[in-house]
């Protein structure tokens, strides 16, 4: 079986790999650079907690699954790829400002609030204005740059192709067979797979079946500390902002602007994203930046993940993760290649592309 993967972003990366493994003749077409996108832009958290506090019912289940496919997905990514990815399990505490926040907090969890003296004491950069926190040493964190690119060269590996500077402009539907058109050639297969993040509503087909994700534009921040200032041990979730360590760095993130494609930056959310921070942990006002980019979140009307066959046979999409495609990524993979390869999968029917109907 011949499949055509468009975009090479955490998503089409690892389904590659897995068809791949399945046996499958697997080509990714990437319109820039693999895992360049919102890949590279994530801050890397696995946070079925923390993240997953108001979602659809069908959606907490799969985040918990994929949270505990993380370990054995991480092992064998480096295993493969002889690479690190950074994938630590150092837990999260969710920061309360006020009472009425920590009530919200304490029903994400059936575990106990910390007091605020015992959520300083497991961060000592948390300032006084804080009411409580949740401590869930479940939730996890991955280096999504290093990820992404372990991922490519884990499916390259594997044998699987990648074409790099080379856009999808179309997909066209033949009689039993699909094809990807590009500036260059088509590339005729048996199954065709979008998988370009925020960009998998805009190829063109005749019968537009592609759903409507749009951009959610994030951009975050990395801090460097002063000398001789440690970094906090786990993520830290509070005030609207979260922060990562990561490689001696510290991730604030991430600003929610709905602005089509565009990435440049900011002033505005720089002082944002630093004004929350600090309030949090005051101390932060002496670290430098150090870095600041931005990236788009692939998002579907209604915030859940796209995946599965469209309503033409054989093509298939996996898009629409929003906030939490590397989260995501391990069930995702695991769903989708199964789906493509004919193989019994996990329920989804929530997630499936054909919710929408056709695009006009
Ligand atoms: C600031 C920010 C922070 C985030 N933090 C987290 C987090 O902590 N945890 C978490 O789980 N998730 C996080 N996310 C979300 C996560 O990054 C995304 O959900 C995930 O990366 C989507 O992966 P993807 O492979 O679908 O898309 P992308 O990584 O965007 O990849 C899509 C690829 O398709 C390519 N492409 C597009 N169009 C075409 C075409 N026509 N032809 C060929 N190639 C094409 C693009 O060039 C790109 O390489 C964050 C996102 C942002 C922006």
């Amino acid at each position: 079986m011949k499949v055509v993967i468009i975009g090479a972003g955490v998503a089409g990366l690892s389904i590659g790999w897995k068809l791949r493994e399945g046996g499958a003749d697997v080509l990714i077409l990437e319109r820039a650079q693999p895992a360049r996108a919102a890949t590279w832009a994530a801050a890397g958290m696995i946070a079925p907690t923390a993240e997953t506090a108001h979602a659809h019912p069908d959606e907490t289940p799969f985040a918990r699954r994929s949270a505990a496919l993380w370990p054995e997905f991480a092992a064998k990514i480096e295993e493969k790829s002889g690479r690190k990815i950074g994938y630590r399990r150092d837990g999260a505490l969710m920061v309360a400002r006020s009472e009425d926040e920590a009530r919200q907090i304490a029903s994400r969890s059936n575990r106990e609030l910390l007091t605020a003296d015992e959520a300083r004491a497991r961060e000592p950069l948390l300032g006084s204005a804080i009411a409580g926190a949740l401590w869930d040493a479940e939730e996890a964190q991955v280096d999504s740059r290093a990820l992404g690119a372990a991922l490519t060269n884990v499916f390259v590996r594997a044998g699987g192709k990648l074409s790099v500077n080379e856009a999808a402009v179309r997909i066209e539907v033949g009689d039993g067979w699909l094809g990807a058109t590009t500036p260059f050639t088509t590339h005729v297969a048996d199954k065709v797979l979008v998988a370009a993040g925020a960009w998998s509503g805009r190829i063109e087909m005749d019968d537009n079946v592609l759903p409507p994700v749009r951009p959610v534009k994030g951009e975050v921040l990395a801090l460097v500390p002063p000398q001789g200032a440690l970094l906090p041990a786990q993520v830290v979730w509070g005030n609207g902002v979260y922060l990562v360590p990561r490689e001696g760095r510290l991730l604030i993130g991430a600003t929610m602007e709905e602005v089509g494609f565009d990435t440049r930056l900011t002033d505005a959310a720089e002082n944002w994203l630093t004004d929350r921070a600090v309030s949090l942990m005051p101390s932060l006002a002496n670290w430098t930046i150090d870095e600041h980019w931005a990236g788009l979140r692939p998002a579907a009307p209604d915030g859940l993940p796209v995946l599965g066959e469209t309503s033409v046979k054989n093509l298939f999409v996996a898009t629409g993760q929003f906030r939490n495609g590397i989260l995501f990524a391990p069930a995702v993979a695991e769903t989708v290649s199964r789906l493509i390869l004919g193989l019994d999968a996990p329920e989804i029917r929530a997630f499936s592309p054909q919710r929408f109907g056709k695009a006009p």
